[in-house]
């Protein structure tokens, strides 16, 4: 799948392509700005911009150089994402071990190319310092300019632990090897040591308007979202869409959460019931009325296909084939004075199973 466009940030886009135009172009930048809103993915566009076998204000798109990188394939393209912290003790191994995930992450990305932040413990270890190292020194494949992205700067291990890897860095961004360009991203560029932010030309992101984030959704989210989800995405996304892509992952573990309690309820069987309960737990109160909104949609997609219009997403097998609008809207009316009770002090599994019961006699 080819890389989701590039969204906003058109007067930092003028000035880089400005730079490239006119060969000024720092060989070492620093992209901060807030979380999700497409510093990687500026630096990707960077790197396709002056990589593209036709130079101009924009990457053409259409050559093969912008084919191989909108594909993350091109050879002199290297994007460093943070890794799980390799296991193996010694240095050249773990270097091995690296490379391996890091192939890994980018076939992932090249998948499902809307990720989402990295994991908690993920780094840059000084395994993934000496494999940029490594590939530095190498010379360029395609015969033009190589592009060093590391994404998530401030996830550097804190370099003290090894004082070779930590210079190496720092003589790399000091002196980068010709016609290279690296870009760092960070969305705190003060987590970064200071000296190695020294090194690097700052370049800032603001949010993204609130009508950028909802023409990206519109555009790259499938199956598209009802007028009323997509304003929801939009404001939670507050300028951010890497922010309104993860609000509607917690909506997607919230619709499932609702399709299994539905599925429970229409089998009759208490047994399976309670183990849907069982299946999910309760943590968070926000999370708890989220499922409530699910079911309520849900329920109200399955009355819409009941009286003959087109669900606006799929619905779960067993409720699509439920034809009767006037139970659809009762077990409606159900979730809804449980989505009441919950503003109240209620325990919510108590609430939840209590509903579970009541969705079982009226659908
Ligand atoms: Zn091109």
């Amino acid at each position: 799948m080819p890389l989701p466009p590039l969204t906003g940030h058109h007067e930092v886009r003028r000035r880089l392509a400005d730079a490239v135009r006119t060969d000024r172009l720092p060989q070492v930048l620093l992209v901060s700005g807030p979380a999700g809103v497409g510093k990687q993915r500026l630096a990707l566009w960077l790197a396709q911009l002056v990589l593209c076998e036709h130079p101009g204000g924009d990457p053409c798109g259409s050559c093969r150089t912008c084919h191989l990188v909108d594909g993350l394939a091109h050879a002199d393209l290297h994007w460093f994402v943070p890794l799980p912290r390799p296991k193996a003790g010694d240095a050249d191994k773990a270097v091995e071990e690296v490379a391996l995930a890091l192939a890994d992450a980018m076939e992932e990305r090249r998948t499902k190319p809307l990720y989402s932040a990295p994991d908690g413990m993920a780094s840059h270890s000084i395994a993934s310092v000496r494999l940029l190292q490594q590939r530095a020194a190498l010379t360029s494949v395609e015969g033009g300019r190589r592009v060093f992205i590391l994404g998530d700067a401030e996830r550097l291990v804190p370099q003290e632990s090894s004082q070779e890897a930590a210079n190496a860095l720092l003589k790399l961004l000091e002196e980068p090897p010709t016609r290279s360009l690296f870009v760092l991203t960070a969305a705190d560029p003060r987590r970064l040591l200071p000296t190695i932010r020294s090194r690097t030309v700052p370049i800032r992101l603001q949010r993204l308007t609130d009508a950028e984030v909802r023409g990206f959704l519109q555009s790259q989210v499938e199956p598209a979202l009802a007028p009323q989800a997509l304003d929801e995405r939009v404001a939670l996304g507050a300028g951010s869409i890497g922010e309104a892509v993860a609000a509607g992952e917690e909506r997607g573990k919230a619709l499932h959460a609702a399709e299994q309690l539905i599925e429970a309820a229409l089998s009759g069987s208490a047994a399976v019931y309670e183990r849907a309960l069982k299946q999910t737990p309760w943590s968070a109160r926000g999370e708890f009325t989220a499922v409530l909104d699910a079911l309520a949609d849900t329920l109200g997609e399955a009355a819409r296909s009941a009286v003959g219009q087109a669900p606006r997403r799929p619905l779960p097998p067993s409720l699509a084939r439920h034809r009767d609008p006037a139970a659809l809207l009762q077990a409606l009316d159900r979730v809804a004075d449980a989505r009441e009770a919950a503003a109240g002090n209620v325990n919510p599994q108590i609430l939840l199973a209590v509903l579970g019961e009541e969705l079982a006699e009226v659908l």
